[in-house]
């Protein structure tokens, strides 16, 4: 009765965003005194696989199956409940990253299984089984006891701590009972995200919004954000725009990021914004308006004109580095 961890892979690589929901599966399967057994679709080598090991996986269910290669939620949602019934599994663990939020409701609905999606805590056992997340845009917390037999718990990428450690797991074969006719969308094209760092993986971010006047000045933030090691995200105006794709638009309706460097460009501050950003631990707003309400969120404020202020910071950045 070992707690599964769907370890999700992009080109055949682990993803950030698993090795931390790993390493949180770990230490749920210590509280509750079982293993911890991490699954992996798709091909992915060997040595990627006993290095799971590393984040607590005692054991990694390997489905090498290359129809798996790129995610399809509806059959990915069929082989994690196969995985889950074989292990007895009574707990399983997603990343809340775009797969995990796709997956993990419906993982929950056929097995019957409580979800918390978007948790921001590891169980508290003492009365029942209660994790913590985000509600109301982030005004709140919600604490929810899933009294079902099974449970199924997502949580925010950047939230738990990835401490590698030096086990190896044993990696077992899996065959998910899946045909050809399950396959109902052929992915017939990939591309790369701006070649970038996934967002909500992101230590750190460098986001603009209308104050960046227009999608030709994107430069400066994309210098400042080369010289940090920084993915770009923006407001959602930007977006609706079509300054910047919407895949970069964060907050309420866009993605929930939690960096451990928020650096917010030329963004007023709405509560539709804050929703996805205030859980960054560091927040810095580059505003030319004291009186934004974003400067009430920021832990470092500085009041100027993007223009001047965002290359001094890159230069400032680069003589660090240099
Ligand atoms: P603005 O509000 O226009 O702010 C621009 C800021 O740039 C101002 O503060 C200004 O002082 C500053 N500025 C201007 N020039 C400069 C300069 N040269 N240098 C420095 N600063 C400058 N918004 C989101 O971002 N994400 C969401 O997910 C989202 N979801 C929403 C959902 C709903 C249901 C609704 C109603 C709204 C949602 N919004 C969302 C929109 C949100 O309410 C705000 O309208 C939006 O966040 C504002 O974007 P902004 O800060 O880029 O633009």
């Amino acid at each position: 009765m070992s707690i599964l961890i769907f370890a999700d892979q992009a080109q055949g690589k682990i993803k950030k965003a698993a090795l931390e929901a790993i390493q949180y599966g770990a230490k749920v399967a210590e509280q509750l005194g079982t293993t911890a057994t991490a699954l992996v679709l798709g091909p992915v080598d060997a040595a990627e696989l006993t290095a799971l090991g590393n984040y607590g996986a005692q054991k990694v269910l390997h489905a090498a199956d290359a129809r798996l290669h790129e995610v399809e939620s509806i059959v990915y949602t069929k082989a994690i409940a196969e995985a889950a019934e074989k292990e007895g599994s009574k707990v399983i663990i997603f990343p809340h990253n775009f797969d995990g939020k796709a997956i993990a409701p419906r993982v929950s609905a056929r097995l019957k299984a409580g979800l918390v999606a978007g948790a921001i805590s590891y169980p508290d056992t003492s009365n029942g089984f209660v994790v913590k997340k985000n509600v109301f845009s982030g005004k709140a917390f919600a604490n929810i006891n899933i009294t079902s037999e099974k449970k199924v718990i997502a949580i925010i990428p950047n939230t738990f701590p990835v401490a590698p450690g030096t086990a190896t797991a044993t990696v077992e074969a899996f065959s998910p009972a899946i045909s050809d006719a399950d396959f109902k969308v052929k992915v017939v094209r990939t591309e790369t995200v701006s070649g970038d760092i996934p967002l909500t993986e992101a230590e750190i971010i460098v986001s603009g919004g209308r104050g960046m006047k227009g999608p030709e000045n994107w430069g400066i933030l994309e210098d400042l954000a080369k010289s940090l090691g920084a993915a770009t995200a923006s407001s959602r105006p930007v977006a609706d725009a079509g300054w910047r794709p919407h895949h970069e638009h964060v907050g309420q309706t866009g993605l929930t990021v939690r960096p451990n460097l928020y650096i917010a460009v030329g963004i007023s501050g709405a509560i539709q914004h804050l929703a996805g950003v205030n859980g960054s631990k560091v927040i810095v707003v580059i505003n030319k308006d004291p009186e934004a309400p974003f400067f009430k969120a920021a832990d470092y404020g500085i009041v100027g004109d993007a223009f001047e202020v965002v290359p001094k910071l890159t230069e400032a950045v680069k003589k660090l580095k240099s």
